[in-house]
């Protein structure tokens, strides 16, 4: 039986409007309520008291002594007290507001009582108390804690899992080969599923999360290495005719001298491209390494061998950037450019579609949706993805699967270190800008307090003076974005009274795309002095006349973000200079000045961002482009990762993984992920 095909509805205690919240949660079927995994476990086991800490949430088991007593105060609350003896000791166990429990309590009874233990008073304050031999007894037991919303339960939860655990546990398939268990001592697929749910201890608990966190990672490295060897070996990509004339006097008509590295990175799209089998390649290069003009030169390569190109970007504000430096590059070529942002009206957008799917635009720039959506090109050569790298395998599948085998270019500027990049996108292929280019002078990084602000001010004035531009970027506040407008508008309006000669402008996430459009012509053309902003700011924007990046509240920010904004200014011949203000409360944010100060280089920056994330920072780890596992945790699971990742790319080298039927279950998992169509190959 697939447990995938068994709705959560067939499992006792299910009704159809608990099956409709358990769908809220991603639950669906049989199989996702059993992988529906808990993140933590909270300890119910029975606890010798002399070896209890104060203060310690913990659970004991004794016998009740002489009457409870209630004392009410207040309305309606109630302190219901109760001696308890625990091994030879008294204690005193106290409910708050449940005096209701009272007629419960019974002389010599046997009880099961978890709270807060005051070792000076010798008490509980008890916050769950069940008799031995309960129902759903918890007592002496580690109980799993779910992730709940809405009107789901943790209580309820637990119940229905283990009831699906009953029911269909001993159903739960294998789906690893036999070899691999094996050759890692696994537990079987079965009891991991069942342990992670109802662990005896923290040991089986931690052997079955290793065991499932190497199942996801392998699956995951399988996809990679799959789509590889299939995309490689059917060799049906496009081998696009490239003219290296034509491309040699572009790159010759650029106003500046390209750098070795990019020259090294461009000779190796080309030869991607001229080849059959479809290029997925990674471009990383710090922060004004000077991506852009190397996706140029691979776009405009593609237009001449009579292919349509696509530049897809996270914002609306870097794709008007995209737009306009192109445009400059291309206009006398005659290459045709075309936006495709959620901000047209529908009847532009339908202009634009068509024009698409007519051969008339050679170029289209957007944001993520240019691909998902229903925008058919006439013939799609090459797509470049920047500042992102949620271009993944599954989005590259669905473009074969609609017919398209279009070349793939990722650029990036938050390096990762070079093993995870490997492991992380090991089915693609690496360039790396190893330098900026000629002429940029170091950013001088500055760590100030806030009671600093008047000199800065002074210091705006003496730089706008002689020309040249600044970023400020605002406070950040992670749960509001409400909060993080008002601070900008907070800003703005202070800055504006305190530099009433200079035109301050103002850009935050509430605006529409059209008024964002107009601050940043305003401040590209230098008819604003001084920008502020929120991190809408963040990627990719490029105004080399700006020299200063004020940022508040810097130690809020993680390292890489910090490292991105920085990246803003310094673009340009002139000094640049950050200032970093921040009265930094946790070390971490005292870390984070100092490398900040200490280095301008990326990769140094990136690898001192991993290694001051404590575990489960979730939030960092999507900025760093990583992709979201259920269980697995790349910084701590990485030796895992590396086993996965071998494991993996052994596994799809080997003819028989195609068509011998003990793979069979991992052929399907590949064709519900659409890597694989099923084919046979031999
Ligand atoms: P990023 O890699 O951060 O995307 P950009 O592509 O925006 O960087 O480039 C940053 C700036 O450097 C731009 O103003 C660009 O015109 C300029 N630039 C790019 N390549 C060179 C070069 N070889 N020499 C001088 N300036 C360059
Ligand atoms: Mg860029």
């Amino acid at each position: 039986m697939d447990l995938h095909e068994v709705s959560v509805k067939e499992v006792l205690g299910v009704g159809a409007q608990k099956a409709k919240d358990l769908q809220e949660l991603g639950i669906r079927s049989v199989a996702d309520l059993l992988e529906y995994y808990p993140f933590r476990y909270e300890d119910y086991r029975i606890r010798d008291l002399s070896l209890v800490k104060d203060g310690e949430k913990i659970t004991l088991q004794g016998t009740i002594y002489g009457e409870p007593s209630v004392q009410m105060f207040g309305r309606n609350k109630s302190r219901l007290a109760c001696k308890v003896m625990v091994d030879r000791f008294f204690v005193t166990a106290v409910w708050f507001n449940r005096h209701f429990l009272k007629d419960k309590l019974q002389p010599r009874q046997e009880i099961v009582l978890t709270g807060k233990w005051d070792q000076r008073r010798k008490q509980l304050t008890v916050s769950d108390s069940e008799f031995p031999g309960a129902k759903d007894a918890q007592s002496g037991t580690l109980q799993p804690v779910y992730s709940i919303g809405g009107t789901i339960a943790q209580k309820w939860l637990r119940r229905v899992i283990r009831q699906a655990l009953e029911q269909y546990g001993m159903l739960v398939e294998e789906i690893l080969p036999e070899e691999l268990v094996r050759k890692r001592e696994w537990m079987a697929r079965r009891k991991a599923v069942w342990l992670m749910h109802r662990p005896q201890d923290a040991r089986d608990g931690q052997e079955a999360r290793n065991r499932l966190v190497y199942e996801e990672l392998f699956l995951f490295q399988l996809k990679l290495h799959a789509f590889r060897f299939l995309t490689r070996s059917r060799a049906d990509g496009l081998a696009q005719q490239i003219d290296s004339e034509a491309v040699r006097a572009f790159a010759r008509s650029l106003p500046f001298q390209l750098t070795p590295s990019q020259k090294q990175v461009i000779a190796e799209i080309l030869h991607d491209l001229r080849r059959p089998a479809s290029m997925n390649r990674l471009l990383q290069g710090d922060v004004g390494s000077g991506k852009t003009v190397v996706a140029a030169v691979a776009l405009f390569a593609s237009v001449k061998a009579g292919y349509q190109g696509a530049l897809m970007v996270p914002t609306e504000i870097l794709a008007e950037q995209h737009l306009r430096s192109l445009e400059a590059l291309f206009a006398p070529y005659g290459i045709q450019l075309a936006l495709l942002t959620g901000g047209l009206g529908d009847r532009q957008r339908r202009d634009v579609l068509a024009s698409v799917q007519m051969g008339l635009v050679d170029i289209v720039i957007g944001t993520h949706a240019l691909i998902q959506e229903d925008v058919i090109f006439r013939s799609l050569g090459l797509i470049v993805v920047d500042e992102q790298h949620r271009f993944g395998v599954n989005q590259r599948a669905i473009l074969r699967r609609k017919g398209m085998h279009p070349d793939v270019l990722t650029m990036t500027a938050t390096p990762i270190p070079r093993t995870l990049a490997i492991t992380a996108f090991g089915d693609m292929d690496i360039s790396t800008l190893k330098e900026l280019p000629k002429g940029r002078k170091p950013i001088k990084t500055y760590w100030i307090k806030h009671q600093m602000m008047d000199r800065v001010i002074g210091f705006f004035r003496k730089e706008i003076a002689s020309g040249r531009q600044a970023y400020v970027i605002c406070p950040l506040i992670e749960e509001s974005d409400k909060l993080d407008v008002q601070n900008a508008i907070d800003v703005h309006l202070q800055l504006s009274q305190a530099l009433p000669e200079l035109r301050i402008g103002l850009l935050h996430g509430r605006m529409s795309a059209a008024e964002k459009d107009r601050v940043m012509s305003d401040f590209l053309a230098n008819r604003v002095q001084v920008l502020v902003s929120t991190t809408v700011i963040e990627v990719g924007v490029n105004v080399p006349n700006s020299t200063v990046m004020l940022i508040y509240d810097a130690d809020r920010f993680g390292l890489s973000q910090l490292h991105q904004l920085r990246g803003r200014v310094g673009r340009g011949e002139h000094q640049s200079y950050c200032l970093l203000m921040a009265d930094p409360k946790t070390e971490t944010g005292v870390e984070r000045m100092k490398v900040m100060t200490e280095t301008n280089d990326g990769f140094e920056i990136a690898r001192r961002d991993l290694e001051l994330r404590g575990p489960g920072d979730l939030f960092g780890i999507k900025q760093s482009g990583l992709p979201d596992f259920r269980l697995a945790d790349m910084t701590h699971d990485f030796h895992i990762l590396e086993m996965a990742r071998d494991d993996a790319a052994e596994l799809v080298a080997r003819q028989d993984f195609w068509t011998a039927r003990q793979y069979l279950p991992l052929r399907q998992y590949l064709q519900r992920e659409q890597i694989f169509n099923g084919e046979r190959l031999d």
